[in-house]
Formats: structure tokens, C-alpha cells, sequence
């Protein structure tokens, strides 16, 4: 099917305004990639000639709101919840005006909103892939000044520009990279890979809320278990989330990892919450369940009227260095402590009424699968929205024994599936 049949009616129409009012529109990033490398786009970018401002007047106050400090754009509406980007093309600001500027978001990304013309746009995009514009209304077809549509055929991202300094620019560009090579199975250019190994100790220098948005996009992703195995493999991993690194090669870390496959396996068949806590919580929960059982030889800890506390610590020990709201870290917190009575089957009645019960579940589904336990453990659960069935849960029997207090201060490590130790 023809790539641009596949774009969304509502941005056409909307691109369709901004050129019966003499500017330029097009789609462009993301959509234009996914839609070439045959992926469904999550979202539709739409890049203009006209300035916010100019957009707001065409759509109007009601439909357009104008958003943005560092890198002003207008959503406009079109629907009550749905929306579209659309940004005015920029160029690269001259290095005079980068040192005029005084309202940088974190170390080094300064303001970026210098208008320009469609070519510079182009040169100011992070990766070749990402800087493709599709004309759905004329007749341009998809208009590329990078060599980006070469590099979609060999699968290659590629930095626009020397990528040592694009890196510098703004390290979350880092990030992205690696996500696109998880996502797309793609290869990192020869200089983009040399400078990520050289520069990826300076991705903290981004702003932590920016880190962390890029975080809930991978998770937004049905390959967050891949993009995290790239960064691993790129030496990413370590400077940019510490807490999972430091279990990554440990089987609280194998069992994570198997999680995270579970889960964007179930994404792909649209079997998914999109829940942000949940997603928060999938690699997080082997990470605290070896925490709160560090004294005990049992799958799962005993409960004592101090874990509680202990496990928003742990949560957030996992989440150092992000920004994890105190509101995100309670939720984990409620998903990750129904996991060890709904697998041993106590009190599933209670547990069953309680909001978090379905998130819960799923978590330890998840669970179920990466240890690769006996999935008649799920099925006496009931469904979120049903009563229980008497005999839910419980783990299978061998593991459904009480775990016994260890005799010795340094107790014989668990096997595998039950995650042994593993200091954070
Ligand atoms: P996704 O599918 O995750 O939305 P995307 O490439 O569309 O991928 P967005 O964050 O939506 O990512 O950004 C839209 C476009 O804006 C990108 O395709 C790229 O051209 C440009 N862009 C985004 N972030 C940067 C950045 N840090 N530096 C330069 N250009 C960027
Ligand atoms: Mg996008």
C-alpha cells in the first residue's frame, strides 16, 4: 500500500489548512521512518512553514494550543483527546546565538526556536532516518536532504552532521540512537557508534526529566526489552540507570530481562496495560523481591510490618537518578507487594476488589513466564472484575512451603528462578 494512503485523515486534513493558507506542511520523523521500515507510526509529526503563532491563527484558539519553552510548538486538536504536533521549521542556531542564550534546558541543549527554512530543518534533525518529509498534498513525494531513504534501505542510523558534536549538543540523542537500532534491528554508521562509546559517559549530563521521558517512551514501545540490551551492549546502561545495570548480569537482572520480553510480547499482541506504573514496576520487581528477602531462603519475602517502607526504598534505589513522583513510586509500590500473596494464594478475595489488583496479576504473569513456572498458577486467579474461585493462586507446591529462617547468618543461595542474591 502506498505510504501515504496510510496517513491518518485527520493530519492530512490538517496539513491540507496550513497549505490552502500558503505555507508549507509536511509529515515528517518518525511517521515517514516507521512507515518506510513497513512498522504502523505511534504518532504523526507534522513540520510547517508557519510559525506557532501562524498555526494558531489558521486552526484558531480553541483547536490550537501553543506549548513549549525550549522548543515552542502548537497541538492542534483534532479530537477532544487526540492531537498533532506541528513544528515550525528550525535551523541550528550560530554559535553566537547559542552563547546569548540563557535558558538552557540542563548542561548543554540551549533554546531551539530559530526559524528556517525546510533544508535547514532538515540539518538541525538528529538522525538521517529521521529527517525524511513526506508531501501528501503536492506532488514532492518524500523529500530527503540527508541520505536518509539509503539509509532506511541499509537499515543504518546515522547522525546529520559530525555525530561527536551532535552528541555533545544534547547526549539524549545517545539514547535515541539506541532505541532505534533495538527497535528496527538497525546498525549504528561506523563514526555514530565510535563517538556513543566515547561520549555515553556524558549521558547524565541531559536533564534527568528529559531521561526520564525518553524512559516511558521505551516502555511506551513493544521492544523495551531490546532497546535496554542495546544500551547494555553499547556501554549505555551503566552511566544511564545504574539500578538496572547493577543486576544485569545476576539473575534477579536474567529474570527482569525475561520480563520485559514477556511484556512487550503480550504489547505486540495488544495483550498490554499501557499503564506507566506497571511498565515502571515490570523490571523493578525482581530487583526489590531480592532486596526485601535478602534474609530468607523463599521465593518471596515474609511480610513484616516494616516492608512497606522497605520497598518504596528499593524502588527508589532502582530509579536513582531519575525523577520517579512520589505518586508513580506508591503505585509500583501497591503492583509489586500483591505479587507474593497472590502467588502463595492467600487472601485473594481481599486482593481481588483492591484498583491495583489487575496490574498485580499481570505482574506476576510476567513473572510466571520468565521463570517459566507452571502457568496453572495464573488460571485460578480471578479475572480483574470477578469473583474468586476458591484454591486461586498458589504457587506450585514445591515452592508453596513456608521458606524456613536460614540457620546461618549466610544462608545457601536459592536456586535460579527464585532470585538469589544480588547486591543493588
Ligand atoms: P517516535 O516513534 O518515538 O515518536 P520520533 O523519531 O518521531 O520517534 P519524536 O520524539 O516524536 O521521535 O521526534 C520527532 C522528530 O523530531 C524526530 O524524528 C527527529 O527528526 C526530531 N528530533 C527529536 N528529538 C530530537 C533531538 N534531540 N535532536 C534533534 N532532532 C530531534
Ligand atoms: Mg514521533
Amino acid at each position: 500500500m502506498p505510504i501515504r494512503s496510510q496517513i491518518r485523515p485527520a493530519a492530512v486534513e490538517i496539513i491540507r489548512r496550513l497549505t490552502q493558507n500558503n505555507y508549507e506542511a509536511y509529515i515528517v520523523g518518525g511517521a515517514v521512518r516507521d512507515l518506510l521500515l513497513g512498522r504502523t507510526p505511534k504518532d504523526f509529526d507534522i513540520a510547517t512553514s508557519a510559525t506557532p503563532e501562524q498555526v494558531r491563527a489558521v486552526f484558531g484558539r480553541g483547536r490550537c494550543h501553543i506549548i513549549g519553552r525550549r522548543f515552542k510548538l502548537a497541538h492542534v486538536f483534532a479530537a477532544r483527546d487526540s492531537y498533532y504536533e506541528v513544528s515550525t521549521f528550525r535551523r541550528q542556531p550560530t554559535a553566537d546565538e547559542r552563547c546569548a542564550r540563557d535558558d538552557d534546558d540542563g548542561v548543554v541543549i540551549w533554546s531551539d526556536n530559530e526559524y528556517g527554512a525546510i533544508e535547514e530543518d532538515a540539518q538541525r534533525r538528529d538522525f538521517t532516518v529521521n529527517a525524511l518529509y513526506l508531501d501528501v498534498i503536492g506532488d514532492r513525494g518524500i523529500i530527503d536532504f540527508t541520505g536518509g531513504l539509503k539509509d532506511i534501505e541499509q537499515r543504518m542510523v546515522r547522525t546529520i552532521g559530525q555525530a561527536e558534536t551532535r552528541f555533545t549538543e544534547d547526549p539524549v540523542r545517545m539514547l535515541r540512537a539506541l532505541k532505534l537500532v533495538g527497535m528496527h534491528q538497525m546498525t549504528l554508521a561506523p563514526e555514530t557508534e565510535a563517538a556513543i562509546s566515547r561520549l555515553c559517559g556524558r549521558i547524565r549530563q541531559a536533564s534527568v526529566a528529559r531521561l526520564f521521558d525518553e524512559l516511558l517512551k521505551i516502555f511506551q514501545t513493544d521492544c523495551a526489552g531490546a532497546i535496554l540490551q542495546t544500551c547494555r551492549q553499547h556501554g549505555l546502561l551503566s552511566t544511564l540507570w545504574p539500578g538496572l545495570a547493577s543486576i544485569w548480569d545476576k539473575p534477579p537482572g536474567r529474570i527482569a530481562l525475561g520480563m520485559l520480553q514477556a511484556r512487550d510480547r503480550a504489547t505486540k499482541k495488544g495483550d498490554y496495560s499501557t499503564s506507566r506504573a506497571l511498565a515502571l514496576a515490570t523490571p523493578c520487581l525482581p530487583y526489590v523481591m531480592n532486596i526485601l528477602r535478602t534474609h530468607d531462603n523463599g521465593v518471596f519475602p515474609l511480610w513484616d510490618s516494616t516492608m512497606n517502607k522497605q520497598c518504596g526504598h528499593a524502588i527508589r534505589s532502582f530509579y536513582d537518578g531519575f525523577v520517579l513522583p512520589h505518586v508513580l513510586t506508591a503505585r509500583i509500590r501497591a503492583m509489586i507487594l500483591m505479587v507474593p500473596p497472590l502467588a502463595e494464594g492467600v487472601q485473594i478475595d481481599y486482593l481481588a476488589q483492591q484498583p491495583d489488583y489487575k496490574y498485580g496479576r499481570e505482574l506476576l504473569r510476567l513473572l510466571v513466564e520468565s521463570c517459566r513456572w507452571d502457568p496453572a498458577l495464573m488460571q485460578n486467579l480471578p479475572e480483574p472484575g470477578q469473583p474468586a474461585t476458591s484454591g486461586a493462586g498458589r504457587l506450585p507446591r514445591k515452592r508453596r512451603r513456608r521458606p524456613r529462617r536460614p540457620r546461618q547468618p549466610e544462608a545457601e543461595p536459592a536456586a535460579e528462578a527464585t532470585m538469589p542474591d544480588a547486591s543493588p
